[in-house]
């Protein structure tokens, strides 16, 4: 198994990629701390989780706030003795314009996004350099590299900071063998994007700018996490990997 005997927090662990992604953890021998803000779907994913053999445990979190992180990590130590991974996932989405968008939600935007990644890092590091190392993986988007006409400049902004945030994480804790990377997904099929989905103007917009002429799946983004989160990534820090469809390719 390729994550046995870690223990690995994720951010927006209830559903979508989150949940994808606690789930292959989990597969792979991992011992999973699910955190969101989402109880009932948080604590579905976990009942799923252990019903077939696994490790998991929900933790109500919201990652705007230090306090709750602070709770989630003592969690996976107390637990688990140690924290090895943190994927940083948790993530929302706002539609408007730039002329439109109100200071509350370029703020709320960029709350969650990307103060969300910064309080997770700070405070998962201590534990990870106590341990000897470990695996931080953010989860960004398409749209921290590109500008999109049609999705909101503050999601953009915020993807755009954990991007460079990773990068900047990923060159301060190296010497601690920390390793920090991002991912970068386009279109996937999850429940952030399912009223895009069910609006055929705003798929036919989405799939042409897609080369490969689809929604992804959250296990194909799963997939590209676990391994910058297992070992099999060792030498691999301050990069990232787009899960696009060839979005950004062209
Ligand atoms: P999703 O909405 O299905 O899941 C996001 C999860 O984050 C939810 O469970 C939600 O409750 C949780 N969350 C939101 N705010 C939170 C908070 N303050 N504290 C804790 N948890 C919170 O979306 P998804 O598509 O699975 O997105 C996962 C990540 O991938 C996000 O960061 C998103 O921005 C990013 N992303 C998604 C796509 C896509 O097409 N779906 C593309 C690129 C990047």
């Amino acid at each position: 198994m390729r994550l046995e005997g870690k223990v690995a927090i994720i951010s927006g662990g209830a559903r979508g990629m989150g949940a994808a992604e606690a789930k292959l953890f989990a597969r792979e021998g991992a011992k999973v701390i699910i955190c969101d803000v989402l109880e009932d779907e948080g604590r579905q994913t976990e009942a799923e989780i252990n019903e077939v053999g696994g490790d998991a445990v929900f933790v109500k979190l919201d990652v705007t706030s230090q306090d709750e992180w602070e709770n989630a990590v003592n969690t996976a130590i107390e637990r688990f003795g140690k924290l090895d991974i943190l994927v940083n996932n948790a993530g929302i989405i706002v539609q408007s314009t730039i002329e439109d968008m109100t200071v509350e939600l370029w703020d709320k935007v960029m709350d969650v996004n990307a103060k969300g990644v910064f309080l997770g890092t700070k405070t998962a590091i201590p534990h990870m350099k106590e341990a000897g190392g470990g695996s931080i993986v953010n989860i960004s988007s398409i749209s921290g590299i590109v500008g999109q006409d049609y999705v909101n400049a503050g999601y953009n902004a915020s993807k755009g900071a954990v991007r460079i945030f990773t990068k900047a994480a990923a060159v301060q804790y190296a010497k601690e063998n920390i390793r920090v990377n991002s991912i970068h997904p386009g279109p996937i099929a999850t429940p952030m994007t399912a009223e895009g989905r069910a609006d055929p103007e705003r798929v036919a917009l989405t799939l042409d700018r897609t080369p490969l002429g689809r929604y992804g799946e959250p296990e194909e983004v799963a997939n590209a996490v676990l391994f910058l989160a297992s070992d099999e990534a060792s030498y691999v820090t301050g990069s990232e990997i787009v899960v696009d469809g060839g979005y950004t390719a062209q």
